[in-house]
């Protein structure tokens, strides 16, 4: 894929990416398969098969790999993925991690990094610890620069895909200074460094996310991603891509809980007729469909003003897709089970599936009362 693609190069790449996942994830007794159960999310045979394919670096540089796509190409990628049900959680999450080398990276890093990921390898972000959550600049992991590198002390929680990962890329403190936002740096940590240890967390999603354990654990100085101290304004200048990364996945999520919803209430009949001919239903499914709709224009408008300006500053744009598309993704899930009746709570269907991954989507990657925060701020508030 050229860097900015034919319309008619993107549609045979929407279409290609959606029968993958048909012929691959179709069925329940496939994604069964491939989540043990629907107790995974992330499944790694899959995930190197997309990258066999390409499709996974279709937003990197083709010099490491990539096929040199913009952010419009990876949400796209992420959208059909997640519509189609393809169990590749790491997916995302990798993205943002290679993005970020590439942009701040040295070359060895962006060719193990960016060239691992366009391969199929997963890497995770650890930003969060149990005493810092949305307030993310008051992290106190450490990274002590030591002869040679640095040794790293301290806990960080909630890591996705950490038990999958080839490197962590570890938000930490290597200066303790006045200003919290200063003197924090990014570290890329192998996942079997000795002093790391990393433990499960049980959650309503089942096996995602991860503590990690840092005691005593040395990194080389080339670990180092970008400036030492400098980390911050790296995260912030990587914000928009996560963001609408993010809203991407959700936008394919909604739209699959959408899709099951209005199959059910099509079929299912009471008082001698399909559910979805009353008409509390069907003006409830034209407001869901109104507002899925709506949560795409604002993706693809967003993915495109990232592309046209990727060092533009749009934090209000790409806080709104996240806010929107998760908050709509949660409400489509909770209706669509109301909508189903019992049938919506069991596991017989996926709505229950959707609604326990939809459910988390406005805590993470920035809670929705942050990204009204970041809105407001826009107007000065
Ligand atoms: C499934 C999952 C996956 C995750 N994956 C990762 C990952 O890969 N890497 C990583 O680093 N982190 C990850 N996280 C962590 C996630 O980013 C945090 O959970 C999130 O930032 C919120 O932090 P917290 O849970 O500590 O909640 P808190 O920050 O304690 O917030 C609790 C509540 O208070 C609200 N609140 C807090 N401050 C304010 C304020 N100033 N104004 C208004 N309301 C406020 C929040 O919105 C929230 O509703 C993940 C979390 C989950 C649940």
């Amino acid at each position: 894929m050229s860097a900015r693609p034919a319309v008619d190069d993107r549609k045979h790449f929407i279409e290609a990416v959606r029968t993958f996942a048909r012929r691959e994830c179709g069925t329940r007794e496939q994604r069964a398969a491939l989540t043990n159960g629907g107790t995974e999310a992330h499944n790694q045979a899959v995930n190197r098969t997309l990258a066999e394919l390409g499709w996974s670096g279709v937003a990197m540089d083709p010099e490491w790999g990539g096929a040199g796509g913009g952010v419009t190409d990876a949400c796209h990628l992420l959208e059909e993925l997640a519509h189609g049900k393809v169990p590749v959680f790491g997916l995302g999450i990798s993205m943002i991690v290679a993005r970020t080398v590439q942009e701040f990276g040295t070359d060895a890093q962006r060719a193990e990094i960016v060239g691992g990921f366009c391969r199929g390898d997963v890497f995770s972000v650890a930003m969060s610890e149990p005493d810092s959550g949305s307030d993310v600049g008051s992290l106190t992991c450490r990274a002590e620069p030591v002869e040679g590198g640095y040794r790293i002390n301290g806990q960080k929680t909630w890591i996705s895909c950490a038990h999958y990962a080839e490197k962590i890329l570890l938000v930490c403190r290597t200066e303790p200074t006045g200003d919290k936002h200063e003197g924090i740096s990014m570290l890329l940590v192998p996942t079997d460094t000795p002093g790391l240890s990393i433990r499960p967390i049980e959650t309503l999603g089942g096996r995602e996310v991860n503590d990690l354990y840092f005691t005593d654990a040395v990194v080389p100085a080339d670990a180092l991603v970008g400036t030492e101290g400098g980390a911050w304004r790296q995260l912030m200048a990587g914000l928009n891509f996560e963001r609408v990364l993010c809203a991407a996945i959700f936008l394919g999520n909604a739209g699959a809980a959408f899709d099951d919803a209005l199959d059910y209430v099509g079929t299912r009949e009471q008082f001698g007729r399909p559910i979805g001919s009353f008409q509390t239903i069907k003006h409830r499914v034209a407001d869901l469909a109104t507002e899925l709709e709506c949560c795409s224009l604002l993706v693809y408008d967003v993915a495109r003003k990232v592309d046209e300006n990727p060092g533009g500053a749009l934090s209000r744009e790409a806080s709104m897709a996240k806010l929107k598309v998760t908050e709509t993704a949660k409400r489509i899930s909770i209706e669509g089970m109301q909508m189903m009746g019992g049938a919506g709570y069991t596991t017989e269907y996926d709505m229950e599936q959707h609604l326990r991954r939809n459910i988390v989507s406005t805590v993470f990657a920035g809670t929705s009362e942050m990204q009204r925060e970041i809105i407001a701020k826009a107007y000065r508030l």
